[in-house]
C-alpha cells in the first residue's frame, strides 16, 4: 500500500463525506441505502420502483443502462433511452440515481443524466476510464474487481483521486472463489480493512456477492454491523421477470422490509438511516 498517496486515511484527512445530489451524503453518520433493478427496462418498471422506495428509508435509486454482460447475445441495456427514464424518475421522486459507465465515450452523456457514475467490477482496472473519471466532479462508485486485492482496489481509487476527482465511493461486491453455491464471496474483512486504511466511504453490494435473493438481507445487515457506510441492493417489481440478475433480485416489499430492518443495526453501531425522499414535503411523488 506504500504507493497510495491520496486514498489513505491520515490525521488531516480522517474521513471523506461524499455529497450525492442536493440532499444525500455518504461517509458521515448517515448511511446510504441504494435500491433498484439490475437493468433499467422501461419507464413503468422504474416508476414502480421509485414510487415504492421513495416512501422507504432508501436514499437513492440504481439501474444499469449500459450493461457488462458475459454474453454479447444478452440484453445490453437501453442506453440513452434508459438514461432519460432515470432522469424522469429522479425528477419526479427526488431520489438521486446511479448507473454504470463502461467507456470513456459514455462519460459526458451519463454525467448529464445521473448523480453517481458506477465503475463495474469488470472495469476496476480500466485505467484510462479511471483517469477520465478523475476529470469530472460527479461522484464515482468504484466496485471492487472480481479478483482484485485490497491493494489493487485502493490503487484503482487512487487513479481517480490523483486525476482530480475527490468524490470516490468504494464498493465491496464479492470476489471469486472456489465455491459456486454463492455467486461470489462477500469479503467483509476487506470492508473493515478499507474503513481502517482509507478515508473514503465504503459500501457493500450483497446482491452480486450472494447471487441468491434469500441471502441478501442478512448479508446487508452484516455489512452495516461491520461498519459499511451503506448498501446497494437489486430489487424489481417482478423479480422473476428481471431481464438480468433475476435470481438475486428482491421484490419491492422485500427491499422496503430490508431497508426498515437496517435501522436497528444502524443504531447499534451509532449510525442513522435518513427517511426516504417521500418525507420531504416539496417533492411531488411518482
Ligand atoms: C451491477 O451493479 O449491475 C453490476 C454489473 O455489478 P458488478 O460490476 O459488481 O458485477
Ligand atoms: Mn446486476
Amino acid at each position: 500500500m506504500q504507493k497510495a498517496k491520496l486514498a489513505l486515511k491520515t490525521q488531516a484527512r480522517p474521513q471523506t463525506i461524499v455529497q450525492i445530489g442536493d440532499h444525500v451524503t455518504v461517509g458521515g453518520s448517515d448511511l446510504l441505502i441504494i435500491g433498484g433493478p439490475c437493468s433499467v427496462e422501461s419507464q413503468a418498471q422504474m416508476e414502480a420502483v421509485a414510487s415504492r422506495l421513495v416512501m422507504a428509508p432508501v436514499q437513492a435509486l440504481r439501474g444499469g443502462v449500459y450493461k457488462p454482460r458475459t454474453s454479447p447475445y444478452d440484453f445490453q441495456g437501453l442506453g440513452l433511452e434508459g438514461l432519460k427514464i432515470l432522469a424522469a424518475v429522479r425528477q419526479r421522486s427526488g431520489l438521486p440515481v446511479i448507473t454504470e459507465v463502461m467507456a470513456i465515450s459514455q462519460i459526458e452523456e451519463i454525467a448529464a443524466y445521473a448523480d453517481v457514475l458506477q465503475v463495474g467490477s469488470r472495469n476496476m482496472q480500466n485505467f484510462d476510464l479511471l483517469k477520465a473519471l478523475g476529470e469530472i466532479n460527479k461522484p464515482v462508485l468504484l466496485k471492487r474487481g472480481l479478483a482484485a486485492t485490497v491493494e489493487e482496489f485502493v490503487m484503482a481509487a487512487e487513479y481517480i483521486l490523483s486525476h482530480g476527482n475527490a468524490n470516490v465511493i468504494l464498493c465491496e461486491r464479492g470476489i471469486r472463489s472456489f465455491d459456486t453455491y454463492t455467486r461470489n464471496v462477500l469479503d467483509l474483512g476487506a470492508v473493515v480493512a478499507l474503513k481502517q486504511l482509507t478515508h473514503l466511504p465504503v459500501i457493500v453490494d450483497p446482491s452480486h456477492a450472494a447471487g441468491k435473493r434469500e441471502l441478501v438481507a442478512d448479508l446487508a445487515k452484516a455489512a452495516i454491523a461491520c461498519g459499511a457506510d451503506g448498501v446497494i441492493v437489486e430489487c424489481h417489481p417482478e423479480p422473476e421477470q428481471s431481464v438480468s440478475d433475476a435470481r438475486q433480485a428482491l421484490s419491492l416489499e422485500e427491499m422496503v422490509n430490508l431497508a426498515e430492518s437496517l435501522t436497528a443495526i444502524a443504531a447499534a453501531v451509532g449510525r442513522t438511516i435518513p427517511s426516504g425522499a417521500g418525507s420531504l414535503p416539496r417533492l411531488s411523488l411518482v
